[in-house]
């Protein structure tokens, strides 16, 4: 039982004095999340503002602040509070006899750190993108998703609006995926995360951008932006669900881009009745869902 406890607490006072470190600048520049993320958010920002793709979309669009604290929400103040959690079930697995090295099929320690990380990339980015897929499949897992799909003003912060509960449905098949490859991050995985950070920030801002023939494996702003579509193809539950790469919605089948006006209708059927601030988005989700319609 102390070992729970101490799991628990080392864990949150870990992630605490982490955090804390970053704000001054104590820790290593590349591992940086807290003002990585800043620089991000302003370089995406600042291109928004000067190339617009809808011109009518005010800087401050609607939204804007909601969608500015959702990011360090889900970054920082969740991460703090879930991080004790993880670690009393790391302890638990190890006492089952599961470790971070149990489903390892790939032993990728004698690679090259380029393979390395492009491999940690591609296979974090799928299981996210199957996860995403699984969010809109199931109504349980959607009335969570909702949050995410109720911005209706698109914007590069849009893209850390989502509930707490996401951070926990898309951690197994994440941990998962590392397990597979050997059960640690690769040295230089702060170069994933911080693409990662970037392309979703590019994938939800107002700024026209496809790159070019990269846009069937890139995930990006035009197509991402069909994903928030109020209406979607009959029949389907959604389309392009690529997180960083877009090449899974090729590969399956699930993209859509009808035209690239960026003018349509953002959101979902029903969208009104969603909390529209945070305090009612945070606890919005557990109740059965009603019939919508
Ligand atoms: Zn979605
Ligand atoms: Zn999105």
């Amino acid at each position: 039982m102390f070992d729970y406890l101490d799991a628990l607490i080392t864990g949150f006072l870990g992630t605490v004095h982490w955090t804390w470190r970053s704000i001054i600048f104590d820790v290593p520049w590349y591992t940086n999340y807290f003002w990585g993320l800043i620089i991000i958010s302003l370089v995406v920002w600042g291109l928004e503002v000067l190339f617009p793709w809808r011109k009518e979309q005010p800087i401050f669009r609607k939204d804007f602040w909601l969608d500015a604290f959702y990011m360090f929400f889900n970054f920082f103040v969740f991460a703090i509070v879930i991080s004790g959690v993880y670690k009393v079930l790391g302890v638990l697995f190890s006492y089952m006899g599961i470790n971070a090295q149990t489903l390892a099929v790939v032993d990728m320690a004698n690679w090259p750190q380029w393979l390395q990380l492009l491999l940690f990339f591609v296979v974090l980015d799928f299981v996210q993108w199957f996860t995403h897929v699984l969010l809109h499949r199931y109504p349980f897992l959607w009335e969570f998703h909702k949050v995410h799909h109720s911005v209706k003003e698109m914007g590069f912060a849009a893209h850390l609006r989502f509930h707490w509960m996401e951070n926990i449905l898309y951690k197994p098949l994440k941990t998962l995926g590392v397990m597979v490859l050997g059960g640690f991050e690769p040295e230089q995985a702060y170069i994933v995360h911080f693409a990662a950070i970037a392309i979703g920030h590019f994938n939800h801002a107002n700024i026209k951008l496809t790159y070019g023939p990269l846009k069937y494996i890139l995930n990006n702003p035009v197509m991402h932006l069909y994903h928030h579509a109020y209406t979607i193809p009959k029949g389907s539950h959604g389309v392009n669900f690529g997180i960083s790469l877009s090449v899974w919605d090729y590969l399956f089948k699930t993209n859509y881009i009808p035209e690239s006006s960026g003018q349509i209708e953002l959101g979902f059927p029903g969208d009104e009745t969603l909390p529209k601030g945070f305090w009612g988005q945070l606890t919005y989700g557990f109740k059965k869902p009603k019939k919508e319609n």
